[in-house]
């Protein structure tokens, strides 16, 4: 009966029953992995989570894994060194996006401040009158004249003749 060192004897991890050479392990493991696929649960590989390992291969595995190496890689290397070509200088900005003193964008003050044209809608008659006033004043800035300031049309309507469809009123007549 041959005989073998027991250091190159390993064990089927599927069957402690299967014993053999390592070098036949390889092998032999492929058709274990079939034969007991519906029996041993899959373990995902805590290194990369695209290698679902069947649980007696899983230790293995985990010390023998190619992302495992990459990682360890990482972990053993000193961090990279900036160079003159990684550097950049501080960018300088006006911007402060952690500043809590900002007000809160507010869309009224934005359009009365900024030069777009509003529309009134949504409001009462007495609302838009005013709106378009301030609309007005707002866009044609100093050289807006107020509607108030010109004469009213009514000054006049007693210095011409009224007209027919108008029914004079008993005041009109007063003396
Ligand atoms: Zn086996
Ligand atoms: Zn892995």
């Amino acid at each position: 009966m041959e005989s073998f060192d027991d250091s190159e004897m390993v064990y089927c991890p599927y069957n402690k029953e299967h014993k053999m050479l390592r070098k036949k392990l390889q092998q032999h493991i492929l058709k274990c992995r079939v034969l007991y696929k519906d029996t041993v649960e899959l373990m995902v590989c805590p290194f990369n989570k695209g290698h679902l390992i069947p649980e007696p291969e899983f230790f293995q595995h985990t010390k023998s894994c190619e992302d495992r190496k990459i990682i360890v890689h990482y972990q053993n290397s000193a961090p990279a060194v900036l160079d003159e070509d990684t550097r950049h200088p501080k960018i300088e900005s006006e911007e402060n996006w952690d500043d809590d003193n900002v007000p809160d964008y507010d869309p009224q003050i934005y359009c009365a401040t900024a030069n777009i044209v509003r529309e009134p809608n949504g409001l009462f008659p007495a609302q838009r009158k005013a709106f378009i006033k301030e609309e007005n004043r707002r866009q044609l800035g100093e050289d807006y004249e107020e509607e108030e300031k010109k004469p009213p049309k009514a000054k006049f309507r007693g210095e011409t003749r009224p007209a027919p469809y108008e029914p004079r009123r008993p005041y009109s007549r007063r003396q």
